[in-house]
């Protein structure tokens, strides 16, 4: 089907009011409505919904759109509710309808009235739902926040998994719109495989936040006292404080009050209306600071929260980004703080303890990237946009000078030679090993594992014996980054040279490393290190 751009533009303002689309929207857009399935990966705010309902309007017969929360379903019907007269543009099916209602919505959609059907995977499990929509015109099906379909991604659902089959069932043909903010290579893949899309038009938008400062500080026993010195520095500005647990909110949130602070606490543990009366103070300016555990965010849209504090480390990345991304969302001012020390990770550690092996297989890896995260003396930006699969340079990239590391860098050394014996070590073991063990390779310790494929006897073992664990995975991340090296995706760690690597094998050129942080938790005496 030929686009026409105009009748694209005056659909947005006419639905939407927006006099021009936002990003990557217009592309998006023109493939959907092309029939090509489609994958878009956007930051939270980056316009996702717009992207299947502007299509969805505009075209005969009704979408599909497969989201997991039941309150953003809601507030999107209403919302796209209030663009028409018609209240059956949009409909919500799922097992909360009575008969007549669910008899009001399939006329709708046989009546060709409805536009947008909501639904979620579990509705779309029950035979009935699937027959009936087969027999209707399905003008796409929309997979929101599709990275619930892979165990690596921060909420995975089951029920995502039968979503390529049941779509099949619904219709051959039917082009799939898949949407998240998570943008890791491996759950763009589970996606892709998942949801059988293999040749999916793929538009991925930057994940940079140019004006958000990140800084990791270390966690000693004097974290409340540090935290309410840079709130006092910040007064009068809005920010969240993330910590774990809901006593350490109810504590701390407390500890704020006392000290002068316009705080308050936030949780799923209090009752709803205390929740929407802390909420509606902290929207309304009435108070500064919510200390919350993680159920505070979702659907928040604050525009000026000027810092987030993580006085504790959250367990993935991801979770990290979604966070801080909080903060500066009118392209203001954001300062990301978080404390950190070993022992909280140990800490998340206990907590995954009682999970099935491989959850806690997947937990571990997204623990240990938090690690390096945080011990990193590499650009905080640069690793994060890494992690997204996004290649940042410091010196062209915006916001190249907003973090700690490369505000106050750390001496450098030359580590030519050390990267080429890296290089070869994995070369030499026919890049079999994750980074924990690589390191023990080098500085020649042995292992079960090593030891079952005598890796212990050969020449290699131990060659980088003069210098520790810590300095070998601190170059081991920094050559990753760079580029010489490669996390497979399949695996999940295991490090793959990539061509960069072999040539530099072969031609070593300067490399110049700086050494990570140390951080061994709290110190005696609170101070910081
Ligand atoms: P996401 O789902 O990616 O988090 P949303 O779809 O919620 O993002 O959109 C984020 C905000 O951007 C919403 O307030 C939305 O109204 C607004 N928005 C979306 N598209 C446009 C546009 N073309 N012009 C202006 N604002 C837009």
């Amino acid at each position: 089907m030929l686009i026409d751009k105009n009748d694209l533009q005056s659909a947005l303002k006419k639905y939407f009011g927006f006099g021009k689309f936002k990003g990557l929207q217009e592309g998006v857009i023109e493939s959907l409505m092309s029939g090509n399935n489609t994958f878009v990966i956007m930051p939270t705010g980056g316009g996702k919904s717009l992207c299947y309902q502007l299509p969805a309007l505009m075209q005969e017969g009704t979408a599909i759109v497969v989201s997991p929360l039941i309150a953003l379903m809601k507030n999107q019907v209403d919302a796209i509710r209030g663009v028409s007269n018609e209240e059956g543009i949009a409909h919500v099916l799922n097992s909360s309808l009575n008969k007549t209602e669910v008899k009001r919505v399939k006329e709708d959609i046989v009546n060709g009235v409805t536009k947008l059907l909501y639904v979620a995977p579990e509705s779309l499990t029950k035979e009935e739902n699937v027959e009936f929509l087969r027999s209707v015109k399905v003008s796409f099906m929309a997979i929101d926040e599709a990275h619930c379909i892979s165990e690596w991604g921060h909420d995975f659902r089951p029920e995502y998994r039968n979503l390529k089959h049941i779509i099949g069932r619904i219709g051959d043909n039917i082009p799939i719109i898949g949407l998240t903010a998570t943008a890791t290579p491996k759950v763009q893949e589970d996606i892709i495989k998942n949801l059988g899309i293999s040749g999916a038009t793929t538009f991925k938008a930057s994940f940079n936040r140019p004006n958000l400062y990140y800084e990791v500080r270390p966690k000693t026993k004097n974290v409340d006292a540090d935290i309410i010195r840079f709130i006092k520095q910040n007064s009068g500005k809005s920010g969240i404080v993330y910590c774990l647990s809901r006593k350490r909110v109810e504590e701390l949130a407390q500890v704020l009050q006392v000290n002068g602070i316009k705080a308050v606490p936030y949780h799923a543990g209090l009752d709803a209306k205390s929740r929407s009366n802390y909420q509606d103070q902290f929207l309304m300016e009435d108070v500064d600071v919510v200390v919350a555990t993680i159920a505070f965010g979702m659907g928040i849209d604050k525009p000026d929260v000027r810092f987030v504090i993580h006085h504790d480390i959250p367990k993935s990345i991801e979770s990290y980004y979604q966070e801080t991304g909080r903060a500066g969302r009118d392209g203001g001012e954001g300062h990301c703080l978080a404390y950190y020390a070993y022992k909280d990770i140990e800490k998340l550690e206990k907590f995954m303890s009682g999970k099935p092996v491989a959850e806690q297989e997947i937990g571990q890896a997204l623990l240990q990237e938090v690690v390096a995260f945080a011990e990193t003396s590499i650009s905080r930006r640069k690793f994060i946009l890494h992690y997204f699969g996004e290649e940042f340079d410091n010196k062209t990239g915006e916001g190249g000078d907003m973090d700690d590391n490369v505000r106050h860098p750390k001496k450098k050394r030359e580590a030519q030679d050390d990267v080429k014996l890296l290089l070869e070590t994995i070369d030499n073991t026919n890049e079999k090993y994750k980074s924990k063990d690589l390191v023990n390779v080098i500085t020649g310790k042995e292992n079960a594992l090593i030891n079952s494929h005598k890796t212990n006897e050969q020449a290699f073992f131990g060659k980088g014996s003069s210098k520790d664990k810590k300095y070998w995975m601190a170059l081991l991340r920094q050559v990753l980054v760079s580029g010489l090296l490669k996390k497979d995706i399949e695996t999940y760690g295991v490090i793959k040279l990539v061509d960069a690597g072999r040539d530099f094998i072969k031609n070593p050129t300067s490399f110049m490393m700086t050494e990570d942080h140390i951080f061994d938790g709290e110190q005696e005496d609170g101070t910081i290190v």
